[in-house]
């Protein structure tokens, strides 16, 4: 590990400050960017410890939604009653991340900044445009077991590997912002990029910002009736090879009045699946209609031999995921009659 500066700063303006300074970098509850630390793949000269920063809560918005400071711990968020009640996919998403032991460390700002898990991104002997510009990419013709399917581009094909940014994205969750200029918003859809031919630039945010929160939107019938399914190697303790949230509102005559739709392990960032979204509303609610949505999602997609397998995979996890979000729904309207 190379030498650094340790700073643990109690105000957001005195972070804000700190970051100025090049080569500082935030440090949340340190499960990713530690690692990366000990790796050599970060090596920040100065880290600004945030943890003392008054960002640790969740509160209820003027308009019925919520305000979830970033750091909030994974495990607070999931286990938040509103969160369960209203933002079930939230929860869902949450839970299936890592373990106990590291929900209770991660916070909600880490989460959406975390890095690619690609093997050879963390590996520095190998070469990786996100890691080393120009250098190359390996993963193309290597071992791209977990890679993308969808928006990737010649210089990267990596997975953004967050669970719980997923049921965010679905949920037009809003990312705040605060630099020394002032605060400002940002759709959560909007905050990751694409890789193009600058895979190494993977937000919007700059080096001398932080997230303070993020925001969910007044709850409605699909965020609520909602459902996070996350395939993977394992049970328990594994990243998503594909997952998807999904959530559905059925109006009275029993057709898609609202729908929900986002994948997760499939491209640079969460995936929101509106055009999907589009074919579905209005339509009806049936194994055919779900089977079709997710097809439509994939009709572009790009396979590099280890992971061409998710490309069938991803539409059979969305029909399971709107078959779980609409038993969801019609309990909910039995439970309502
Ligand atoms: C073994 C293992 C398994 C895992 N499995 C999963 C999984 O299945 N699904 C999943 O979603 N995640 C998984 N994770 C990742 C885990 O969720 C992340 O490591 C965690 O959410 C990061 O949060 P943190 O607070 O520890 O971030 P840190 O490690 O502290 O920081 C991560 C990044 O965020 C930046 N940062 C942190 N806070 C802020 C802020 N407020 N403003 C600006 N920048 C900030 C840091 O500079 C750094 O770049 C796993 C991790 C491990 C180690
Ligand atoms: S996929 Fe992206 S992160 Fe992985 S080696 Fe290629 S450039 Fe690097």
């Amino acid at each position: 590990m190379t030498p650094f500066t340790y700073h643990k700063p109690a105000s957001v303006a005195d972070a804000l400050a700190l970051l100025a300074e090049p080569g500082a970098t935030p440090l949340g509850g340190g499960t990713n960017l530690v690692d990366l630390m000990r790796k050599g793949v970060e090596t920040p000269d100065h880290l600004v410890d945030v943890q003392d920063l008054p960002l640790g809560e969740i509160a209820e918005t003027d308009d019925g939604g919520l305000r979830i400071g970033a750091l909030v711990s994974n495990t607070a968020l999931a286990a938040h009653d509103r969160v369960r009640r209203d933002y079930r996919m939230v929860s869902e998403a949450t839970l299936a991340g890592a373990s106990q032991q590291l929900r209770n460390r991660a916070t909600t700002g880490g989460n959406l900044l975390q890095r690619t898990r690609c093997y050879y991104f963390t590996e520095p002997g190998y070469p990786c445009n996100k890691r080393e510009p120009g250098s190359g990419c390996p993963a193309k013709d290597g071992f791209n077991r977990i890679h993308a399917i969808l928006g990737e581009s010649d210089a990267c094909i990596a997975t953004h590997p967050s669970d719980m940014c997923v049921a965010l994205a679905a949920l037009d969750a809003t990312v705040e912002i605060e630099g020394r200029g002032g605060q400002r918003q940002v759709p959560l859809v909007d905050f990751h990029l694409l890789p193009g031919d600058t895979p190494d630039v993977e937000t919007v945010l700059a080096a001398d910002e932080i997230i303070t929160a993020v925001t969910l939107p007044p709850p409605s019938d699909a965020s609520r009736q909602s459902v996070y399914v996350k395939v993977r190697d394992r049970q328990s303790y594994a990243f998503a090879l594909v997952s998807v949230a999904a959530g559905l509102a059925l109006g009275a005559d029993g057709q898609v009045e609202d729908v929900r739709l986002a994948l997760g392990g499939v491209a640079h960032k969460p995936w929101r699946a509106f055009d999907a979204e589009d074919l579905l509303r209005g339509g009806p609610a049936t194994d055919d209609a779900f089977r079709q949505a997710g097809e439509a999602i994939v009709a572009d997609a790009t396979g590099y031999g280890h992971n061409d397998f998710k490309i069938p995979l991803a539409p059979r996890t969305v029909a399971v995921a709107l078959g779980k979000a609409l038993a969801r729904a019609q309990r909910a309207s039995g439970d309502a009659r």
